[in-house]
């Protein structure tokens, strides 16, 4: 049960901090409270959530123009500014793409989506939500900003590898977290829950309504089903974990409501919020609920990372450690840091693992058996494509069980405890 003010002017908003949850994610009351937040984010949020919103960063190669009609794609050719990127999935094939023979068209006539036989929904969206938002007239996605079908996906190849920056740079991701695919659009219709009005006076005779209304209890009792959108198709798909994680700030809209994380905190729609971040790369945001230490470990973060990756699927599943290859450059960058500076002796990434813990990283598991894989129950479906390694966790789609590496890193296995077949 929550209860919370029904106006952010009422005289008890500051102690009920937020809003019921109304049926359409796309009302004013819940535009509002995305305007808010943001803007919440960037008067007050200075130190945590870098980079800051009031200095422009570097535009990725190409971006809508939000503000045009039709729809330019704009060729930044590296200049700043502000904008946002689309965390989405797509569903199947995207029957509107920038290509080798679109390319004049949209960047000098634009695009209209909304006259599409079928309407990118999604995206539409997206452009909609960006709008809201003051100062930032540019929406990066990836389908209209890179070249699809070129032949050898050379520019795919180009601007892959920059998606680490594309999204560290943004100064907002829209994750449509609810979205099965392109064309359901981000909003989408929430169950209200039931609630009461009460009335009351308050010694001064100021007035105001409270509103209590019950929410799911088995969320309600751990909050790492909020922080992981438990039940919500993104969850599934390969691409969007790196989104997610990578992106200093995240609006997301979840089937129950909307969030807002940021390195400072994570705030949900109808009034939860915890300070600090779950599964940040800045490492000196304080960590949600997974480590009970001031200062995170970088391997114990890449750990938790690969296990929550493991089970997501790629639309092509050849894609699973390029889909998860802006983290691993992230974490190249800290893992560099290991002994305080750049002596030539940086961590190397071998197909999902790193040359320094390379040995403990094999006694991975696809069950929790704390044997390593090979004498557990070996093996599990094997996959159709080739993508790695059998000794990598990427070569598998399943959830995936790292040894604890403390454990090992202190006390290597003993052959004894592992029996070979
Ligand atoms: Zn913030």
């Amino acid at each position: 049960m929550r209860v919370n003010t029904t106006t952010t002017n009422d005289p008890l908003s500051h102690v009920f901090e937020g809003h019921q949850i109304h049926q359409n994610a796309s009302g004013p009351t819940a535009k509002s409270t995305v305007e808010e937040w943001f803007q919440d984010c960037k008067k007050h949020h200075h130190n945590l959530c870098a980079p800051p919103l009031r200095s422009k960063t570097p535009l990725p190669s190409r971006v809508i123009d939000v503000r045009t009609s039709p729809h330019k794609i704009v060729v930044t050719n590296g200049k700043l500014g502000h904008y946002t990127t689309l965390s989405y999935t797509w569903g199947g094939d995207q029957p509107y793409q920038l290509t080798p023979g679109n390319f004049q068209t949209y960047t000098h006539s634009g695009i209209n989506l909304r006259s599409l036989p079928d309407v990118p929904l999604t995206i539409v969206d997206a452009i909609e939500i960006t709008k809201l938002l003051d100062g930032i007239d540019y929406l990066w996605v990836d389908s209209l900003c890179i070249i699809q079908n070129d032949y050898k996906k050379t520019d795919f190849h180009t601007e892959g590898v920059k998606m680490k920056d594309y999204y560290g740079n943004s100064s907002l991701t829209i994750c449509a977290a609810a979205s099965q695919t392109a064309f359901t659009g981000i909003f989408n219709k929430r169950n209200v829950p039931d609630s009461t009005d009460i009335p009351y006076t308050l010694k001064n005779r100021d007035t105001g309504t409270l509103t209590i209304f019950t929410l799911d209890p088995s969320k309600e009792n751990t909050l790492v089903s909020y922080l992981s959108l438990e039940w919500n198709p993104i969850v599934e798909r390969a691409w969007t974990l790196q989104e997610r994680v990578l992106s200093p700030r995240n609006i997301i809209y979840a089937k129950d409501q909307m969030y807002y994380e940021c390195n400072t905190k994570f705030q949900a729609e109808a009034g939860f919020s915890v300070d600090g971040r779950q599964l940040s790369v800045d490492l000196n945001t304080q960590e949600i609920s997974l480590f009970e230490k001031e200062k995170r470990n970088p391997r114990e973060l890449w750990d938790v990372l690969v296990q929550v990756y493991g089970a997501r699927k790629a639309s092509h599943l050849e894609d699973k450690l390029v889909a998860f290859s802006g983290l691993a450059q992230k974490f190249h960058d800290l893992f560099r840091d290991d002994d305080g500076h750049d002596d030539g002796h940086d961590d190397v990434y071998i197909a999902g693992l790193w040359r320094k813990t390379f040995v403990q990283s094999l006694f991975w598991s696809t069950d929790n058996d704390p044997r390593p894989s090979w004498v557990s129950t070996w093996p599990p479906a094997a996959p159709l494509i080739y993508r790695a390694p059998s000794w990598s966790w990427a070569c598998m789609d399943t959830k995936i069980y790292l040894a604890d590496g403390r454990i090992y890193r202190s006390e290597p296995p003993s052959p004894r405890h592992y029996p070979t077949k």
